[in-house]
């Protein structure tokens, strides 16, 4: 009985080989179908084709497997063999690893996003006053913070919100950035501004609310300057990877991805930090990735170990707010960090930057 068996097993070995042999030739020939659908800019999935391959195996299923696990099995088949079809048009997207192996390395002023040195960008929410933001600047620049952020444009929930300085407020950002040596990032809302925002910033930010405002990430893959590509609160990973793809095609090659959570159900944060997806676009793209902690816990007692973890999985740069009194900040103020508590947090987090800010 026991030879029998093992005899028995000896075929199935044969058939798995077999069976093996099979599979890769399908694969093969559906990457090779793959390749012409990219080239010709056809879709891969085809419903109506997989649905007919279904009823045919299940009308020619001669047993013993019922007709479901048949289905189950080739389905199974079918979605290893489209996920085949479309790596093939992975090799083809800008953003991606295997376009393009080697890390882009994204310079603004005496800053370097990806290429090794780990970076904080800080600054205020919005910028309010010439005060305030000499005031953030100065003791940022004392703590060997190489880009200030602010913002001159600002989204707001509400219309009846700050709205920002505007033009006023880019001069403002411009005098202390270059006053202290400093890169400086500020958000552009609007295709109409680009041009004015790229006169003053050194790297534009499109934020979580315009994460698919295509006219604007073309207009900003025209201004040549390097983009902050803030995910969308609501994006998933590919609409985030694929905006990039927007300002990348436009012939602009500086684009820094920035995870800043996203909305879930959770309440005790503000969103939650997808770090998975940090890692993701470090892992699927070659872009520089910074993680914005702010944004994503909207209080300041996470905004450490959040960080931390941030550059422990590979983010090349955190980004925090900050600001002189931020009690009386005129956005986002239960999130921004005062002086003392950044200096707090900067050490916390000093074993993570190895060489870089902070330090
Ligand atoms: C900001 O950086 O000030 C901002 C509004 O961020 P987000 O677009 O990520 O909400
Ligand atoms: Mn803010």
């Amino acid at each position: 009985m026991e030879t029998r068996i093992k005899e028995l097993r000896r075929e199935i070995d044969r058939i798995n080989r077999e069976l093996l042999a099979l599979l890769s030739e399908r694969g093969r020939i559906a990457a090779e179908i793959g390749r012409i659908q990219t080239a010709l800019g056809l879709p891969h999935y085809d419903p109506v084709r997989e649905s007919e391959m279904l009823d045919a195996l299940t009308r020619q299923n001669p047993g013993p497997f019922p007709a479901e696990t048949i289905k189950k099995l080739f389905k199974e088949i079918f979605k290893a063999s489209l996920a085949l079809e479309e790596a093939e048009d992975q090799k083809t997207f800008l953003y991606s690893r295997r376009s393009h192996p080697e890390p882009t390395v994204v310079r603004a002023g005496p800053a370097a996003f990806g290429g090794g040195e780990k970076l904080v960008v800080a600054g205020p929410c919005a910028i309010e006053s010439p005060a305030q933001m000499e005031e953030a600047a100065a003791f940022l620049a004392s703590k060997g913070i190489k880009v200030l952020r602010g913002g001159a444009y600002k989204p707001r929930t509400s219309p009846y919100a700050f709205q920002g300085l505007g033009k006023a407020g880019l001069k403002i950002g411009r005098e202390v950035a270059d006053k202290y040596g400093m890169a400086f990032v500020t958000e552009v809302m609007d295709t109409r501004d680009v041009e004015t925002v790229a006169a003053y910033a050194d790297i534009l930010q499109v934020g979580a609310r315009n994460m698919q405002n295509f006219a604007l990430l073309k207009e900003v893959g025209q201004a040549k300057k390097p983009v902050f590509l803030k995910r969308g609160m609501s994006a998933t990973i590919e609409e985030w990877f694929y905006a990039a793809e927007y300002i990348l095609s436009q012939g602009n090659d500086q684009v820094v991805l920035v995870e800043r959570g996203i909305r879930t159900y959770e309440r005790w944060t503000r969103n939650t930090l997808d770090l998975s997806g940090a890692v993701l676009a470090k892992q699927e793209t070659h872009l520089p990735v910074v993680v914005d902690v702010t944004h994503a816990a909207g209080r300041t007692d996470l905004l450490a170990p959040l960080a931390k973890a941030a550059l422990a999985a590979g983010a090349d740069a955190v980004h925090v707010e900050v600001h002189p009194n931020p009690l009386v900040a005129l956005s986002d103020n239960q999130q921004q960090l005062d002086f003392p508590a950044f200096e707090r947090f900067l050490e916390e987090i000093s074993a993570f930057l190895g060489t870089g800010a902070g330090k």
